[in-house]
C-alpha cells in the first residue's frame, strides 16, 4: 500500500505518458517532455541526456502524506 512505512525505498518506477511526458513519480509533478526526442531516432543521446537529467530530480518518496498528489488525481490521467 502507498502509505506503508518504506513503500517508496527501492522505487525505480518512472512512466511516461501517452503525449510523451516523462513522469518520475506516479504522484510527482509535471513531468518532463520527451515527446520531440521519441519523434526521432537521431535525436536518441540527446533523449537518453534528458532522461539523465530529469532522473536526477527523481524523488525518494512520494508527497501523498501531506495531502499532496502531484498532477495524479486519478492514475488513469499517465495510464495507470
Ligand atoms: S509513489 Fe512515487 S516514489 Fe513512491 S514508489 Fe510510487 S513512483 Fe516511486
Amino acid at each position: 500500500m502507498p502509505y506503508e512505512k518504506d513503500f517508496c525505498a527501492s522505487c525505480n518506477r518512472l512512466r511516461v505518458s501517452s503525449v510523451g511526458k516523462l513522469h518520475l513519480c506516479l504522484f510527482g509533478d509535471g513531468g518532463v517532455d520527451l515527446r520531440e526526442l521519441l519523434a526521432d531516432d537521431a535525436q536518441q543521446q540527446a533523449l537518453e541526456e534528458r532522461i539523465a537529467e530529469a532522473l536526477t530530480h527523481k524523488k525518494q518518496t512520494h508527497f501523498l502524506h501531506q495531502g499532496n498528489t502531484g498532477i495524479t488525481q486519478n492514475l488513469s490521467y499517465i495510464g495507470g
